[in-house]
């Protein structure tokens, strides 16, 4: 059988902030914090998941703590903006108010190749698009969110990526990822967008891949994305597709257990990192559902180092609730 990529699995981005990282991400757009961690490459830093109650795949935004690290500078090769979705046009008129109300850096709600959204930026200035996914079953509301569930955030929509090669990337997504060419437009302001698609397609399975205007190379920083992950539903088919991106000449990484799921990393020709990780075992490996995020987790192998790592961490202080 054809083995297929469903859609997005998470996508990782650049805080300097994890106080207010966990500020904006629980209590403004009202995600749950399912894990909190350390990065397993530089236990120095938080890995933070924000997600639906369960933490499911295609739910999860994540984020490194490296508040050493210099602003994200946008360009090519970088991921941005991240399309999180809502049920409908009501939701954005709702949001719109919120970003009003709490000082959140908005646009208007427009149209934008097929697609009615809201531009919004984080604190520290990563990019998003709120998409109305037009009730398109999605990720299932957490019950302690500030957020109306009939206006939660339901996961991912897509990705928007600016390629240093548009060409190559096309062909690395359809060739070996299986993604299908779907579309193309000129958007306002400039840049020309191509959408592909994988799986049964629409919301959270979609990639935009916009040409860069200049040849400016951008760079992954505090406010940018690091990486976006692919789902596969097994480590099978993720032998599979490491195989299939050795095969088309990527450097791609051998499998690492991250516990929570398993990943290999490769570099697709524009410049952007990719993940291909697997759906399962989950947020629920170590904890259960209803302590998801409240404690430090560490996966087995860095438990016995929990004291050192856990006085090498900044404490995470959230001032009180305000909605
Ligand atoms: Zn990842």
């Amino acid at each position: 059988m054809e083995i297929q990529i469903p859609g997005i699995h998470h996508v990782t981005a650049v805080t300097g902030d994890a106080s207010g990282n966990v500020a904006f991400y629980t209590r403004v757009l009202g995600m749950r914090l399912v894990k909190k961690t350390v990065n397993q490459d530089d236990v120095s830093a938080y890995h933070l998941f924000y997600a639906d109650r369960r933490g499911s795949p295609g739910t999860d935004l994540t984020f490194f703590d490296w508040p050493q690290s210099p602003p994200a500078r946008p360009g090519a090769t970088t991921i941005a903006p991240i399309g999180l979705r809502v049920n409908d046009e009501a939701a954005l008129e709702w949001w719109a108010k919120r970003f009003q109300e709490h000082d959140v850096a908005h646009g208007a709600i427009v149209e934008d190749g097929g697609r009615t959204l809201l531009v919004f930026a984080d604190p520290e200035g990563q990019r998003f698009e709120l998409v109305a996914d037009r009730g398109v079953p999605g990720g299932e509301p957490w019950p302690e969110s500030p957020v109306p569930p009939e206006f939660a955030i339901k996961g991912f929509y897509d990705v928007t990526m600016t390629s240093s090669r548009p060409p190559s990337t096309a062909a690395m997504l359809t060739n070996v990822l299986g993604f299908r060419a779907i579309g193309e437009y000129g958007r306002e302001g400039g840049g020309r967008v191509t959408v592909f698609e994988t799986g049964k397609g629409g919301p959270g399975a979609e990639v935009r891949v916009v040409s860069p205007e200049d040849g400016q190379i951008g760079q992954v920083g505090i406010g940018g994305v690091h990486h976006v992950a692919y789902r596969t539903p097994d480590a099978d088919q993720q032998v599979e597709w490491r195989e299939r991106a050795l095969e088309a000449g990527l450097q791609v990484t051998p499998v690492i257990d991250r516990f929570y799921f398993k990943s290999i990393y490769f570099r697709e020709p524009g410049g952007a990192l990719f993940e291909i990780a697997t759906d399962g075992p989950g947020f629920t490996a170590d904890e259960p559902e209803s302590e998801l995020g409240r404690h430090l987790a560490l996966p087995p192998f860095l438990e016995p180092r929990r004291a050192e790592i856990e006085a090498g961490l900044r404490p995470i202080e959230v001032a009180a609730e305000s909605n």
